[in-house]
């Protein structure tokens, strides 16, 4: 079954897309966490980090000069962002399609969330 992010770039259903090209889709995040939260994702469906192959490396690639071209964009070049890939359970992963979160727009703080 096709993801849901395969399902925006399909234009099966809407979303605030941000940038697209041949390799590579940006959407505004349905659930922002940050001023600025962007979803970036490859046109090629890989559920996770962990299927990765060397064949991906020009999609995976493109996702940071997406990432450094939509920053410039929403004015948080200079002020700085955060790029966030989850993997599976632990990582926090929800949507099995990879995609890597620009989040930007104030102070981030911390990397990670402190727990005991
Ligand atoms: P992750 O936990 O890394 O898998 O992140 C999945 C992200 O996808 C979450 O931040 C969700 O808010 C976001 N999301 C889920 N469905 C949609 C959607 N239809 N459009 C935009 N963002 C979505």
């Amino acid at each position: 079954m096709a993801s849901i992010f395969t399902k925006i770039i399909n234009r099966e259903i809407p979303s605030d897309i941000v940038y697209e090209d041949d390799l590579v889709i940006a959407f505004r995040d349905i659930s922002p966490q940050a001023p600025v939260h962007i979803l970036i994702v490859p046109k090629k469906e890989i559920a996770t980090v962990n299927d990765v192959t060397a064949e991906d490396e020009m999609a995976l690639g493109r996702l940071f000069t997406a990432a450094a071209k939509i920053a410039e964009e929403n004015g948080i070049a200079a002020s700085g962002y955060r790029l966030m890939v989850n993997c599976n359970e632990d990582g926090g992963q929800e949507v099995f399609h990879i995609h890597m979160h620009l989040l930007g727009g104030r102070n981030l703080g911390p990397m990670l969330a402190k727990h005991d």
